[in-house]
């Protein structure tokens, strides 16, 4: 579809391009997601890259309680699937390995771990969440082989194309990094996601919507954008305790995430909008919104204001953001 056709309908019916639509248009049913922890750990924990990990990071604010690697991973689909199926009707699945980076293994490994997932009836595809510094020819020749017959979704965090924020929440890769990964694994018949925080402290609010122009610019399908959140016992809870930094109010961040959409290219699937970690680790921004809350919200703002995601991307806009480089 043309993206004038796609701004048109987006306009007429909804105003961003939203991940669940986009799969029921694609098996005409929805999909859903199985989180699963396969027990994977992360380089940027264990001394291979960095200890400590990103400042941000508390792996218990973006995992499901019931998503542990305590249980076996069949067991942890065999019990999420008949749950979905009771719960919601739902008849496809994607299974989600989501905590840490769970392309932090052998290729062997990791070929067991995936076809296994797979394997399952109702299964359709997988979405691999990971680090950019954590794929090589060889993996990604492992995905290719399974994008042949399914739903393959390789979700790259990236956080900040900015190096300077890179380098203060210790990612431990840089923009770089993140664009060589996306090299390596374009024109394969893999998915590509990226995740995105807007708030850090060391950016502006023009730093942060130039993102959409960039990352407009590379051959990214998806995307998850949230806000920056302050957890207990992180790095970030401590320099927030030494010294609070301004979070998002709420309608704040609704109104930058309006005007990110619009600069961001249309084609590009939102899966994530906001994040909300669990009350009792949550330290700021406390909004006291749930997600169906904040999707009217942010629902209604764009209605509102007549907005929607691309009305305000140029092609030729991401073309030269990509020649220029971010600043850092
Ligand atoms: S956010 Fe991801 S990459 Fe960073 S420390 Fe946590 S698990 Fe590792």
């Amino acid at each position: 579809m043309k993206v004038a056709e796609l701004q048109e309908k987006k306009a007429a019916i909804r105003r961003y391009n939203a991940f669940g639509q986009y799969m029921k248009d694609l098996y005409h049913t929805a999909v859903y997601k199985v989180n699963v922890d396969a027990g994977f750990t992360c380089p940027n924990r264990d001394g291979t890259v960095a200890t400590g990990g990103c400042i941000y990071c508390n792996n218990d604010s973006f995992r499901p309680s019931a998503c542990t690697s305590a249980t076996s991973l069949r067991e942890q689909i065999r019990k999420g699937i008949p749950y979905l199926r009771s719960r919601y009707g739902a008849e496809k699945f994607i299974v989600y390995f989501q905590p840490y980076t769970n392309t932090y293994a052998a290729v062997d490994v990791l070929e067991r771990l995936y076809r296994e997932a797979l394997d399952n009836p109702g299964v359709i595809g997988l979405a691999i969440g990971t680090r950019p510094d954590c794929v090589d020819g060889e993996k990604i020749a492992l995905l290719e082989k399974l994008a042949h017959d399914h739903f393959i979704l390789i979700e790259y965090g990236l956080q900040s194309i900015f190096d300077q924020t890179l380098e203060f929440i210790n990612r431990g890769h840089d923009y770089a990094c993140f664009k060589k990964a996306i090299a390596l694994t374009a024109n394969r018949g893999i998915r590509i996601g990226a995740h995105l925080i807007l708030g850090f402290p060391t950016e502006t609010r023009e730093q942060m919507l130039t993102m959409a122009d960039e990352l407009s610019g590379l051959p990214i399908e998806f995307l998850k954008i949230h806000q920056l959140q302050v957890v207990k016992d992180t790095v970030l809870a401590d320099l927030y305790a030494g010294k609070p930094f301004p979070t998002f109010g709420y309608h704040e961040y609704i109104e930058l995430l309006a005007d990110f959409l619009e600069r961001l290219s249309p084609e590009i699937v939102i899966q994530r909008l906001f994040a909300a970690a669990p009350d009792p680790i949550l330290i700021a921004p406390v909004w006291n919104k749930t997600r169906s809350e904040f999707l009217r919200d942010i629902g209604a703002y764009l209605e509102r204001k007549q907005m929607f995601q691309g009305r305000k991307y140029s092609a030729a806009g991401a073309a030269k953001e990509r020649l220029n480089g971010p600043e850092s």
